[in-house]
């Protein structure tokens, strides 16, 4: 009898399994109009199929189940709309958002599963507003990965995040602590992982922060705005540790951003070799053709310096380091923007959300536009250029055969008014339907 009952239920067993693997969940979409491929044309009345989390066709008309020779499909009208695939934003930073009635000591109250519990909203928001996948550039290792994997498990919702976890920053530079006694920003380890001084101290911290899950190493190279210290934008890291963390960096397969605003301090950092410069606010002539001789990217985040000037305006508490920063770098964030993109010089999106507030990050769109792109242009920078500089091309950021199935879709008119993808109305992560 044990026997017998054994070989039953072995059976059932790969019988239920072979229903999974024959049968993946099928989904069709019926799209008015698609931006299809990594040239992004755009064609009318199609039928994306999707198997699983993938994209196993797209094609003309709009296709009923019978004939595709399906015996079950979901089907999801969006006759009236277009689809797009779905976004990437290349510097958010999931774990906080900035408020300005917050208490200031915080981080030195909470705990880290306090902003754990926090981003579950953040990361929620994120989605639903069609940004299928994040990179997120300094949250502390001990919150950003745990949620990275919960995502991945489909514990929690939220876009697919690629972090840099802990920034590489010299001691007293952006990414350290400020604004307390030396002996409390010591016994806290403010700073974090990534705090390096010297060639030999950067290459151990860069090293150390990929152990501890970074997919990308994210360095402050010159001084920043919202740090509470009046040391300027100028270049932080010599030469020598910039090259130092660069090289260590692409030793291990990681790609490096440079969070770097005063000219001199771009340059060093592309010099080293970086991938990618974020903010990029001072740009001249030199640097611009620096940027194309490195083929390094440019990630703008024109809504961080959007957010912090009406700030300056609102908030009577704002430290003086900090309002004085502003008001020298917020103006020439949109003049380098112009000049880069006059150059060609390779643009990815990003939003620095986190300053600005999660969810908002299509807000980046109108500022691209109003200060020069077209919106297809715009659109690109979020998809097909943004899944370059993760290294994700092979599987996310256009609507192909084989690419993950994260789409999006918006009203018809998308191209003639960017304001619209403020207001996505449906959202698919890897096949899983998060927002219709
Ligand atoms: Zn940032």
């Amino acid at each position: 009898m044990k026997k017998i009952n054994l070989k039953i239920s072995t059976l059932s067993v790969l019988s239920l399994l072979s229903t999974f693997v024959v049968n993946a969940q099928t989904t069709l979409i019926h799209a008015g109009k698609v931006l299809v491929g990594t040239e992004q044309s755009v064609k009318e009345q199609q039928t994306l199929v999707i198997e699983g989390n993938k994209i196993a066709a797209i094609k003309a008309g709009y296709l009923t189940t019978q004939q595709l020779d399906l015996s079950d499909a979901d089907v999801f009208d969006l006759k009236n709309q277009m689809v797009l695939p779905g976004l990437i934003d290349m510097h958010v930073h999931v774990t906080f958002e900035r408020d300005a009635k917050r208490n200031p000591h915080q981080w030195v109250t909470e705990y880290e599963a306090d902003y754990a519990l926090r981003s579950l909203k953040f990361l929620k928001h994120t989605v639903n507003a069609g940004f299928t996948s994040v990179r997120d550039l300094g949250s502390s290792y001990q919150v950003i990965f745990p949620l990275k994997r919960a995502v991945e498990r489909g514990d929690i919702v939220g876009p697919r995040i690629f972090a840099a976890g802990d920034m590489i920053t010299p001691t007293g530079g952006h990414a350290d602590m400020h604004g307390y006694r030396r002996d409390i920003t010591k016994a806290t380890e403010g700073g974090g992982l990534g705090v390096c001084d010297g060639a030999d101290d950067c290459t151990r911290a860069v090293r150390d922060v990929i152990k501890s899950g970074a997919d990308v190493i994210k360095i402050t190279a010159t001084g920043g705005v919202l740090s509470n210290t009046a040391a300027g934008v100028n270049q932080q890291f010599t030469d020598e540790e910039l090259s130092a963390i660069v090289n260590t960096a692409h030793h291990l397969g990681r790609k490096v951003t440079a969070h770097a605003h005063g000219t001199e301090g771009i340059k060093a950092a592309l010099r080293a070799g970086v991938d990618s410069i974020e903010h990029g606010s001072f740009l001249d002539k030199d640097t611009v053709k620096l940027f194309k001789k490195q083929d390094a990217y440019l990630v703008p985040t024109l809504l961080a310096g959007a957010t912090v000037k009406e700030e300056v305006l609102n908030n009577p508490n704002m430290p003086k380091a900090i309002a004085e920063k502003v008001e020298f770098v917020a103006p020439k964030m949109e003049e380098s923007f112009k000049l880069a993109l006059k150059n060609k010089v390779k643009i990815a999106f990003g939003t620095d959300s986190g300053v600005s507030k999660h969810g908002d990050n299509a807000k980046e769109f109108e500022l691209l536009v109003k200060y020069g792109m077209t919106p297809k242009q715009a659109i690109k920078s979020a998809t097909v250029e943004a899944a370059k500089l993760l290294g994700q091309s092979h599987n996310l950021g256009d609507l192909s055969v084989g690419k993950q199935a994260d789409i999006i879709s918006v009203n018809m008119n998308v191209l003639d008014n960017i304001s619209e993808l403020s207001q996505v109305q449906f959202v698919m992560k890897g096949g899983k339907v998060l927002k219709q």
